[in-house]
């Protein structure tokens, strides 16, 4: 048997570990349930997800056009807007943004696509200290630790985690009290927005008719972020980018309800440019970094609809997989079901080849989806193509051949039941096969496979006809 991959190695250490498994499944079940309860408020949202498919959808297809529209108007407004191919570009530019204005401390909104280009680390070895101020991201900072929820970074850690964490690094009394946590963070957030001189954003929806950049966030620190420096730089992904204004009405009903249960979230921040002379505040500059890396391989493939997702992270809440094993897990910025078709599609293919097959193709995270994204279908096809370049293990290839030729005849379908139930007898217990051996080894080690019937279905129904 061949080595456990990477991904194995970290469902194994995930799976060990009961407290962490706990705190997610909570977390994830109260999203959840709130997320069915916030839907059920809104009569046509089934519809409404069918229109904000299709906005995206259309949006896909007609990127470029909807880009050049979104850069020209952005530059109207007095913006400046820069494009990356790569992540290092997007760090590169934005560390000479904050080069050319001689900052030294950037405050940064929570902003999923500055994780996927590691800039935190990129600005500091440019000598600039970043700050995280999303509470949740504040906290992984802190921590020295990864987010491992794209909404929810710290959906990992207990409140003696997070504690600890207070008192060993800014130095504060020892507390478990959420409230008290919070108020020590806004203490200290507060003086660094008194002297940051940068502040970096993400981009939830970027509106091609009007250059509006707008910010979803839960806490007034998008707000603080963008507005309290003399240079905003708000980075985002190629497929942020949505036609018209009346669209952006869609997608905020839809993405709060989605992600956390929400009529809105509770900071929707509309920017259009930098300040204004009759304006009371405001950056004197305003820079939009938009990011490809990887993603116009995407659009040119047949993948593209996954660049609908709007990262509003129902799926990774919905998902079996993600409850049980957490973000980590996935060794990826994007865990989850969407991480599962954007880690391998951006990044890596060989290196993410698990994540593919980490799925029992439920459904659930397609029920949930607020642009109907068909994850399951994605990832079937994705295995198609590990299978067409031989990516994954022979004796994997090996049991698919065995599977299709058994289940192509109905003789050998059969035979292959009868052989099934006789080779798992030394194993079983009742109707459970337990701990089998050799290669199947893996497919009992955290739970028990039900044993194939005695007498099955068919013959049952043969005579009960
Ligand atoms: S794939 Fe759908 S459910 Fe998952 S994060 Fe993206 S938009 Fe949300």
């Amino acid at each position: 048997m061949s080595d456990p991959t990477w991904f194995e190695r970290n469902v194994e250490t995930a799976l060990a570990d009961d407290v962490v498994r706990a705190a997610i499944d909570n977390a994830a079940t109260k999203k959840i349930d709130a997320r069915a309860a916030a839907v059920a408020e809104v009569d046509n949202f089934e519809a409404l997800r069918d229109l904000a498919r299709d906005i995206k959808q259309h949006t896909v297809e007609n990127l470029d056009r909807y880009l050049d529209q979104f850069i020209a108007s952005v530059e109207s407004l007095g913006g400046r807007v820069h494009l990356a191919r790569t992540a290092d570009d997007a760090n590169r530019i934005i560390a000479g943004i904050a080069r050319d204005n001689d900052s030294k401390l950037a405050v940064k909104s929570k902003s999923m696509t500055s994780e996927e280009t590691g800039l935190n680390a990129a600005l500091q070895a440019a000598g600039v200290r970043v700050v995280e101020t999303d509470l949740g991201e504040f906290i992984v900072q802190l921590d020295h630790d990864r987010p491992s929820h794209i909404v929810t970074p710290i959906i990992h850690k207990n409140r003696k985690i997070i504690a600890r964490a207070f008192t060993r690094e800014i130095g504060v009394e020892y507390t478990e009290d959420p409230q008290a946590l919070t108020m020590h963070a806004r203490r200290y957030l507060r003086d660094i927005f008194r002297r940051c001189d940068l502040g970096i954003s993400g981009v939830n929806f970027a509106v091609a008719e009007t250059g509006t950049i707008c910010i979803c966030t839960n806490e007034g620190n998008g707000r603080l972020s963008t507005t309290r420096p003399r240079v905003h730089v708000a980075l985002m992904g190629i497929e942020k980018v949505i036609p018209r204004m009346v669209d952006l009405a869609v997608f905020l009903k839809i993405l709060a309800r989605s992600s956390t249960g929400q009529p809105i979230t509770v900071y929707t921040s509309l920017i259009n440019g930098p300040r204004r002379p009759t304006d009371p505040d405001g950056p004197e500059q305003l820079h939009v970094v938009i990011l490809d890396a990887g993603r116009r391989r995407i659009l040119q493939s047949e993948y593209r609809e996954v660049l609908r997702c709007i990262r509003c992270g129902a799926c990774l809440n919905a998902c079996p997989v993600y409850r049980r094993i957490g973000g980590h897990a996935y060794g990826n910025v994007y865990p989850g079901p969407i991480g599962k078709l954007l880690a391998p599609l951006l990044c890596d293919k060989d290196h993410y080849a698990d994540l593919p097959q980490a799925s029992s193709l439920c459904g659930l995270c397609l029920e949930v989806c607020p642009v109907r994204i068909d994850i399951p279908d994605m990832l079937v096809r994705l295995r198609r193509d590990q299978v067409r370049d031989e990516s994954v293990p022979w004796t994997r290839r090996l049991a698919f051949e065995w599977m299709f030729r058994a289940l192509a005849s109905p003789w050998k379908y059969r035979l292959a039941q009868k052989l099934a139930r006789i080779a798992t007898a030394p194993w079983a217990d009742g109707q459970w096969t337990r701990k089998l051996p050799g290669p199947a080894k893996r497919l009992t080690a955290f739970r028990d496979a039900p044993r194939p019937a005695a007498r099955p279905f068919r013959e049952l129904w043969k005579h009960e006809q």
